[in-house]
């Protein structure tokens, strides 16, 4: 017999009913992106590798050893998209969505693909719920969507948070801090092969670094705060003003950088406890340079990304295990079977969700398949019932029994499930 084919390395199936739950989720996200202003974008998985090592930066560790990249039969090398921003940018510009007047919000979900190692809360497909607002430098900007993304958390019930900020500033901000932290980190010796060759040529990504003996050797490095413009410092000091007003908690964390190297100003990170060493549940940020880096004209714009995966990792089992009030026919002979048929169509145009057995069970059987699949009430069916037009109505949570006119089911049912009667 042949060998049976597994699924790849760190990308999972996702089965019922855990799909309910991540539904629920994307529901509840769509509902306060309504709220905000924001509308839906479905965009590809597949973009041209240029998108991102342009913009996400050629020594970043998504681009130097994350991205899936291939070549496509035409030769032209091609990514599965690693992280959202880049293509949501991509997608305004050449949709001409920066044309429209007012800050465009959008929002997109979906995976995203990273050839890290797997481990919990760590996939090789992993999901987000993105969002984005092109068009606008304000800090009331960055207040307003760091607000939406902690209610987002909220309505989810997700409240063991921390939210970390930081101020990335301006490039020239940038610049001189870059400056400093070079020359801070030429003092100390014993850094990991990255970041030795990093602290030359993108010293900012050695905050950045996984490794817990390079983070030890940052104690005392030089912190974007101190370097920051009088223009940053007070978009910075309006954005925490903002959230101390909106009763945000928030910490600043100043070596906060963020893996990507498009971010100005405003970054953030939302860690949540019980997840172990992938704690970051989300993380954003502005990024006012990046639509020139792609081409684009001058279009200042701020954003985060969900990790829906481990946003389900951390929220509670049973949040989001909905599932509809169902009834189940349980038919008994032919002929109950031909017309519970009938009878299952017409509870689902009532909106009952209702089921029974196709595979010629006993009563028995069908009962504890009803059972399993959780079904508030079964319907049983027999000859004499169909002679009599009366039904065995069954409630299943406490055993009780009454007869109920066929005809009469699917309102009966329908009142009794909406709670009326
Ligand atoms: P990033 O785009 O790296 O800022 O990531 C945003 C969020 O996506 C993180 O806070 C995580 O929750 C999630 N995330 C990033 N990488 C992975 C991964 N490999 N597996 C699962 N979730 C991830």
């Amino acid at each position: 017999m042949a060998g049976q084919i597994r699924a790849i390395r760190g990308m999972r199936d996702i089965l019922p009913p855990e799909t309910s739950r991540w539904q629920w989720v994307e529901q509840v996200a769509r509902e306060v992106f309504d709220l905000y202003g924001y509308r839906e974008l479905r965009l590809p998985l597949l973009e041209r590798t240029e998108l991102f090592s342009r913009s996400i930066g050629v020594d970043t560790d998504i681009v130097a050893k994350e991205m899936y990249t291939f070549p496509d039969r035409h030769g032209d090398s091609l990514t599965l998209r690693p992280e959202a921003t880049a293509q949501v940018v991509r997608a305004a510009l050449e949709n001409r969505l920066d044309r429209a007047p007012g800050v465009q919000k959008l929002y997109t979900l979906g995976p995203m693909f990273r050839y890290e190692r797997p481990q919990k809360g760590r996939y090789r497909q992993f999901h987000q719920i993105n969002c984005e607002a092109l068009g606008a430098d304000a800090p009331d900007l960055d207040a307003e969507v760091i607000l939406m993304l902690m209610e987002i958390l909220g309505r989810l019930g997700l409240t063991q948070v921390r939210l970390f900020l930081n101020s990335l500033g301006c490039p020239e901000c940038q610049q001189d801090f870059k400056a400093r932290l070079k020359l801070f980190l030429r003092t100390k010796e014993g850094w990991c092969d990255d970041c030795f060759r990093r602290r030359e040529i993108n010293p900012l990504r050695v905050l950045d670094c996984k490794s817990a003996h390079c983070q030890g050797l940052l104690k005392g490095s030089p912190v974007l705060k101190d370097c920051l413009d009088e223009a940053c410092a007070g978009h910075y000091a309006r954005v925490l003003e903002l959230l101390n007003r909106f009763r945000v908690p928030y910490e600043e964390n100043p070596r906060l950088v963020r893996g990507l190297d498009y971010y100005t100003r405003t970054a953030f990170e939302v860690v949540a406890a019980g997840l172990g060493a992938q704690d970051a549940v989300a993380g954003g940020g502005r990024y006012n340079g990046l639509s020139q880096e792609l081409g684009g004209p001058e279009l200042p714009a701020i954003g985060f990304a969900i990790g829906q995966d481990r946003l389900l990792e951390v929220l509670p089992p049973e949040a989001g295990r909905i599932s509809p009030p169902k009834v189940f026919l349980a038919a008994l002979g032919d002929a109950a079977r031909d017309r519970a048929l009938g009878l299952l169509q017409d509870l689902r145009r009532w909106g009952l969700a209702a089921e029974m057995d196709f595979q010629g069970r006993s009563l028995k059987a069908q009962m504890s398949l009803a059972d399993r699949l959780g079904a508030i009430y079964v319907i049983i069916l027999g000859n004499r019932e169909l002679e009599t037009g009366q039904a065995v109505l069954r409630r299943m949570a406490t055993g009780g029994q009454e007869q109920v006119a066929l005809k009469e089911l699917p309102a009966i049912l329908a009142n009794f499930i909406s709670g009326k009667v």
